[in-house]
């Protein structure tokens, strides 16, 4: 990175070096708040991308795959340290890159630190298992072994805590990657770079090409990885998944969702409104396990369409650096106007507006992106706010009358990522996790999130699951050892049972 009199310049990272793409073309990167340029990024093409993974794989090959499981943990672990020192500045230029509030982005460092702390414990345990047959005298054993080369494709909404859903786990595992952050908030995937140079990984290990949709499709298209891990837009990942199966690259889709969070009547409605808060208006609503359907049982319903409408009126907009700050902007120029869109369809299919609808422009608000925080109510399942991913600070309102309704209210859409029950009734939060279809359930609960718990999709909202064990195997392949060690000799036409 060079700083220069305004905008902080940044090349690629690639085999241990900062070098300039090949075209040297670069792109400005705004910060949603003064909408101003405030970074330069460097627009990777296809030579640049092939010099990436070609360095990853020498990487892999000389050094990366014969490193100790204690080292690989060593490094991960002063990582983890190194991203926790640089938690506040790290979180600032987050904050700066893509308008999610400070308070959010913060903590989001010091939690990608916990999944980095987490994979360093995988690293010299990566052990495989042996396996009982039912023939005699063969021993066999499966063992796990690293893929090789990774691609790494991430969106602007949190750069640092989805590359965290996948790195930590990659590298643990023995893998080499090339990270393609998005275009829209590259900067702090850009100065992890330095992090993990001066944790002391080998050059080669991890890369960083920054880029547009091409560079990202030129990643995908050119070859040489063993496998890619995708988080963004369905759109995107269908494109990704499509290309990738014609040279049989397997992926992991993180996709979008439309998540149900569900009110019964007996819910602690306290705990219920705070839920549906944090599921819909934090980080503005930029998230993919937003909670965005919030499905209300009638004899509750009046009650908290007016608590909740209340409270987000009350919500705090602003700088996004103010710790004081609840909302932030929404983080690109299409988004705000994709968001303001579908607000605008939303009165003529009959939904009821009861807060927020608009830009915010009061004083110092007028220069950024600030969308109020948003509700309709009387919203049913079928209109435009209901199904399409808004991917901002709107929320739905659709009452219920039953658990058997909701249940299937809950599960008519195209995603499955995430859900919320709201119950005091045990048996009950049981049965409606269970009949939901989504790759998440949290119960008196919303957008908790732990290192150990896995997390992913099911439906549109993807495949491959990231964090927890599972997210450790997506990076891992099995490999089977039969050893006969009998001294019969055998029919060679016949097959050995
Ligand atoms: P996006 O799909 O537009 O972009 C994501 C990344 O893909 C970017 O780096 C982009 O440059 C790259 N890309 C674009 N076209 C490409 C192509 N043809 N080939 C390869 N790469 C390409 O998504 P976005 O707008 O940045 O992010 C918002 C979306 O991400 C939402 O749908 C949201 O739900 C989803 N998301 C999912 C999760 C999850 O874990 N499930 C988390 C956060 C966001």
């Amino acid at each position: 990175m060079t700083s220069g009199s305004t905008l902080r310049t940044y090349q690629l990272y690639i085999d241990g070096k900062w070098v300039a793409p090949q075209g040297g073309e670069t792109f400005p990167s705004y910060n949603p708040y003064t909408q101003e340029p405030w970074a330069l990024i460097s627009q990777a093409g296809e030579s640049d991308v092939r010099t990436a993974v070609d360095a990853a794989r020498r990487a892999f090959d000389s050094t990366w795959q014969h490193t100790r499981g204690i080292e690989r943990g060593r490094l991960l672990l002063r990582l983890a340290e190194l991203l926790e020192e640089n938690a506040g500045r790290m979180g600032r230029l987050e904050t700066t890159d893509n308008g999610k509030v400070i308070r959010e982005t913060y903590g989001q460092m010091l939690f990608a630190a916990r999944i980095y702390r987490f994979y360093a414990g995988y690293s010299d345990k990566i052990w495989g298992k042996t396996i009982p047959l039912d023939q005699r005298n063969v021993f066999d054993y499966a063992t796990y072994e690293p893929l090789g080369v990774v691609g790494l494709i991430t969106p602007w909404n949190s750069p640092m805590a989805l590359l965290a859903n996948k790195l930590p786990a990659a590298l643990a595992a023995g893998n080499c990657v090339v990270v393609k952050p998005s275009e829209h908030a590259s900067v702090t995937t850009l100065e992890f770079a330095n992090l993990v140079e001066q944790a002391g990984f080998p050059p080669g290990v991890f890369n960083v090409v920054t880029g547009d949709g091409q560079t990202g499709q030129a990643l995908v298209e050119g070859g040489g990885l063993d496998k890619i891990s995708f988080t963004g837009s369905p759109h995107t990942g269908r494109r990704i998944a499509a290309s990738a199966g014609k040279g049989l690259i397997p992926v992991i889709m993180e996709l979008g969702g439309k998540s149900p969070n569900i009110v019964f009547e007996d819910a602690d409605l306290g705990k219920a409104e705070v839920g549906a808060l944090a599921g819909i208006f934090a980080a503005a609503g930029q998230t993919c396990i937003a909670g965005s359907r919030l499905l209300v049982q009638r004899p509750v319903y009046n009650q908290m369409v007016e608590r909740l409408a209340l409270r987000a009126r009350r919500i705090r907009l602003g700088d996004p650096l103010d710790r004081a700050t609840e909302m932030g902007t929404v983080a690109n120029e299409p988004q705000f106007r994709t968001i303001l869109d579908v607000i605008a369809t939303a009165g003529n299919e009959g939904a009821t507006l009861v807060a927020g609808g608009e830009p915010a422009r009061e004083g110092p608000l007028a220069k950024g992106l600030f969308v109020k925080p948003t509700i309709f109510a009387d919203v049913r399942n079928d209109m435009r706010i209901a199904r399409e991913e808004i991917f901002g600070p709107v929320l739905s309102i659709i009452p219920f009358e039953t658990e058997e309704e909701a249940i299937q209210i809950g599960n008519d859409t195209r995603f499955g990522l995430a859900s919320g029950i709201w119950t005091r009734d045990l048996n009950r939060a049981h049965r409606v996790s269970r009949a939901i279809h989504a790759g998440m359930v949290w119960v008196n609960t919303y957008r908790a999130a732990a290192a150990q718990a896995p997390f992913g999709g099911v439906k549109e909202s993807g495949f491959g699951r990231e964090r927890g064990e599972e997210g450790l195997h997506e990076f891992l392949r099995t490999k089977n050892v039969m050893v006969d060690f009998s001294d019969e000799s055998r029919d060679p036409f016949a097959i050995r049972v």
